[in-house]
This record gives C-alpha cells, structure tokens and sequence, in this order.
C-alpha cells in the first residue's frame, strides 16, 4: 500500500491478530474437501486472509487457494474437482509476508519423486538464516513464508524417504509450529517441541482428523482422541495411527494468549474449556480488583467470558451493554477524524437504556494501543455512563510475540510508555486494573511453568536469536531470494 494514499484500508477495531488455523484429515470413503471445508470454516477466527485445501486420491495431489473467508473461497465448482480421500486444509493470517495468493497455504512441493503439501501455524525464529543458507546453495524461494523454508527442507532433504525427511527438517527449525502435511497416501501432524500452537486428533468412524481446535472436530461430529504432544510426530495412514516423539523436549510452553483471547471459547486445551478459563479469568479479577460498581459489561465478543466471571465473583449484574455488529470486515474509508470515529460504532453500539446513569465495571481481554478501549470509553461516557471501571483479563502487554502472534514491535504498547495510572488518564476512566500474572496462571488452572507468557514477562522459553529481523515483511523485502512466478 502506498502510505501516500488518500484512501486506505482501514481496520476499524485494531486487535492483536491471530495466527492461523490447520486442518487434516484422514477419511477413507469420504470426500475429504467438504469434510475439510466445514473443518476451515470451524477454524475461521483463526485467520481470514485467504483459504486453502489440498486433497490426495492416494496417488495425486491437487491444491486451491484463494484470498479470502472459507465462504468466500470456496464453492461447488472448486470443490467438486478436489477429489480424494486425504487431504489437509489452512486458513491464514499473516505472520510473514504479505496478504497475497502466493503466500496462502497449502504450499505444494516435491520431495524426490512424491508430492506434498503443507500447512503451517505458528512463526519460525531462526527462518532468515536458514533461508540464507538455502539461497546460498542455490535454492529459490517463491514465498515469503517461513512454511516455505520448512517446505524446501523437506524439499531438499538428503533422506531416503519422507518421515525422516520431515525429521531432518523439523530437526534444523526453531520457533513455534503447528504443521499438517499431506503425501500422495499420508497425513501427518507434527507439534513444535514446546507446544506453542494447539494440535489436536479426532475421530470420526473410520477417519482420523488432526485440527487446530477441538471446535474443528466438534463440527464434524468427531470425537477427542487427545492433543498431540509437544515434540511428537503423528503419521496417519492405511495402518491407522501410529506416532513417535521425534524432538527433546526441555520445556512446554503453550502461549497463554490461546487461553485469553485466541482460542474460541468452545475449544478445550490442556482438557480446559476456554470459556470457563476465561470465566475464572474474570473471578480472579474480580477478587483482585473489586469495583463498586451498578453493572459488568464486556466488550464483546472475547470480553464477555470474564465479564461473566467477574460478574458471578462480585455478585454485580451482568448486562449486555454493546450490540456489535458481526458482519464488518475491513472498511476503505477517508482517515478524517470525524469518519475515524465510526470505526469503533460501526463494530460497536453501546444500549444507552443499560447504560444511562450507572456506573460501570467494563471487561475486556487486553489493551494494545489504547487508541480503541479510549474510542470505546468514550462512547460509554457519551451515552450517559455515571462511571467506567475498566478491568483488563490478562496483564500489561509489555514485550513483543515472536511465536507467531502479530505483535513484534515493542513500539505499540502503550503500557510500554505508560503507568498504569497514566493509561486510566489517557484512557479517561475512573479505574483501571490488569488481572495478574498469578492470577492469569490460576485461571489456567495448570502449573505456570507450563506456558508462554513472554509478552507479559519478557521470558522468552526459545532463545531469540541476535540480529534477526522479526519485521514480517523481511522476507517479502527480500526481492534477491524471491524467485519470479
Ligand atoms: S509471547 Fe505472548 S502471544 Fe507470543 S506465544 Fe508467548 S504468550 Fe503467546
């Protein structure tokens, strides 16, 4: 996009972003495409760039994909050809490189003679060196995905054959990964030795299904076999199911933030329903911070867990006090402040007959910039609110994710700059109060040492390896290593 633009793509209600979601399935006698369809569509909140599918007849590979929704993607005259009975399916939002056809997934490659296809969640920390090293040994890159660089090791791999091809790969890379990967008769599931990314296996009759959430299953019919492990690699095939454990593993870290915003609150991690973590989310901030307060409000919709927690904790009401409107994408608007301003009101619309003259405890997940929950507060205040105590589930965002949530600039944070006192200043409300990372630790309800909370924390469970650039769009600006298509 050129920043000189008059008009420009404007998100009008800015959140941290979502990485993406995979789907693979396994499922003689069945068309895998619709099976997958439906399973991408389950998955959705993951990422809503672009979506793709690739099925296999147990010989042949065939692959579509296109900017866009699951529903948008998709039809009958797309899905009608993809025919097979395996098959492996992604829905993107970018970590690295940009929105665009050649980066969305599957990725389709060869390995010695067989092909394959990949699907990638997560964000790889050691992708330019490897990269470097293969642009060095001549190999030319299409993508600007780091799932292009484990799709070319594979590639490249000198192995025999493709289960310990796919080792010798996952040996070399660091970082969080969540892969499905599909072979002309194989479907296989491979977790990043710290458990960054949720995986998960189902059962469906016959068919084996490896899923992102368990929401995925969930719209299939199919039954919860377990997650896979940290560290484990699933191979799925005529034999049925058969694993091993192919990465030492020092320390599992599933990122928290799956806990908190990402995961759908029907989904289950860890064997925890995600809204009933969130619902104790919100209990522990009501005993940490109470509020004198009429009603509880969220912002919905991934405030409205805690909100409910925090409303059951503190005996204060629960009240639905936004109407938010499900069906906004992106807007193309002019960046006059006056249009800013619908940004938010075009998402959000307080119910002023809630509102009108009560003091409020508003819950919401996280603050990033504060630009938002200031609009937000504003709006409250504007339809007659008496007071706004603002109670935050998770504490202050302070350090960047470089596991594959789109957050790496420290820049943006506004708890980087500012107290917490000056944020309820610049945020204009009457209190302000972050759960705690304690508290955050036990409405997760397992040992803390078991996940990611570096970006509250600044404990990084991989090392970050000096000098990278963690820029998503490094590989993108990278033109001497992209090859033409
Ligand atoms: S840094 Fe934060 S967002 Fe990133 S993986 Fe860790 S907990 Fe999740």
């Amino acid at each position: 996009m050129n920043c000189n633009d008059s008009t420009r793509s404007f998100v009008p209600y800015k959140r941290i972003k979502e990485e993406c979601g995979v789907f693979g399935i396994y499922a003689p006698g069945h068309k895998a495409a619709e099976l997958i369809f439906y399973g991408l569509q389950a998955l959705q909140h993951r990422g809503q760039e672009s979506a793709g599918i690739a099925v296999s007849d147990g010989e042949n590979i065939l692959v579509f994909k296109e900017l866009g929704l699951v529903s948008q993607v998709f039809n009958n005259q797309n899905v009608v050809p993809l025919q097979g009975h395996i098959g492996i399916g992604h829905t993107r939002y970018s970590t690295k490189g940009r929105t665009s056809w050649k980066n969305s997934q599957p990725i389709y490659r060869m390995f010695r003679n067989e092909s394959f296809a990949i699907a990638h969640n997560g964000n790889l920390i050691n992708v330019k060196e490897i990269r470097d090293e293969q642009v060095a040994a001549g190999i030319k890159f299409e993508t600007a995905t780091d799932t292009e660089v484990i799709a070319s090791l594979i590639e490249n791999s000198k192995e025999c054959n493709m289960e310990d091809a796919i080792k010798d790969a996952v040996s070399k890379i660091k970082g969080s990964y969540s892969l499905v990967i599909l072979t002309g008769d194989k479907l296989f599931g491979i977790r990043d030795p710290n458990g960054f990314r949720p995986l998960v296996i189902g059962k469906l009759d016959r068919s084996y299904v490896i899923a992102s959430e368990t929401c995925a299953l969930d719209i299939l019919d199919a039954g919860f076999i377990r997650e896979v492990s940290p560290g484990e690699l699933v191979i799925i095939d005529g034999r049925g199911l058969h694993s091993q454990m192919i990465l030492p593993v020092s320390r599992t870290s599933m990122c928290i933030f799956e806990l908190i915003y990402f995961a759908r609150p029907d989904s289950y991690i860890n064997g925890k329903n995600m809204f009933e973590v969130r619902h104790r989310m919100g209990q522990e901030l009501a005993m940490e911070s109470p509020a004198d307060a009429d009603i509880v409000i969220s912002i919905p919709d991934s405030g409205t867990p805690a909100a409910i927690g925090f409303s059951s904790a503190s005996r204060i009401p629960y009240a639905e006090g936004f109407i938010k409107n499900r069906y906004i994408g992106r807007t193309f608007i002019q960046p006059v402040q006056e249009i800013r301003e619908i940004g938010v009101r075009i998402k959000l619309n307080p119910l002023k007959e809630i509102i009108k003259g009560k003091r409020l405890v508003v819950v919401d997940d996280s603050i990033v910039r504060g630009n938002t929950s200031k609009k937000t507060v504003k709006m409250l205040y504007s339809s007659g609110a008496k007071e706004v105590h603002l109670r935050i589930s998770s504490p202050p965002l302070l350090y960047p994710c470089y596991y594959g949530i789109d957050m790496a600039t420290m820049k943006e944070f506004v708890a980087r700059q500012k107290t917490v006192e000056d944020i309820r200043s610049f945020l204009g409300v009457d209190s302000l109060k972050y759960l705690s990372i304690d508290g955050l630790a036990r409405a997760a309800g397992d040992s803390s040492d078991k996940f990611c909370f570096a970006c509250f924390n600044g404990d990084y469970p991989v090392i970050i390896p000096e000098g990278q650039d963690y820029d998503k769009f490094s590989l993108e600006e990278d033109k001497k290593t992209v090859s033409k298509v």
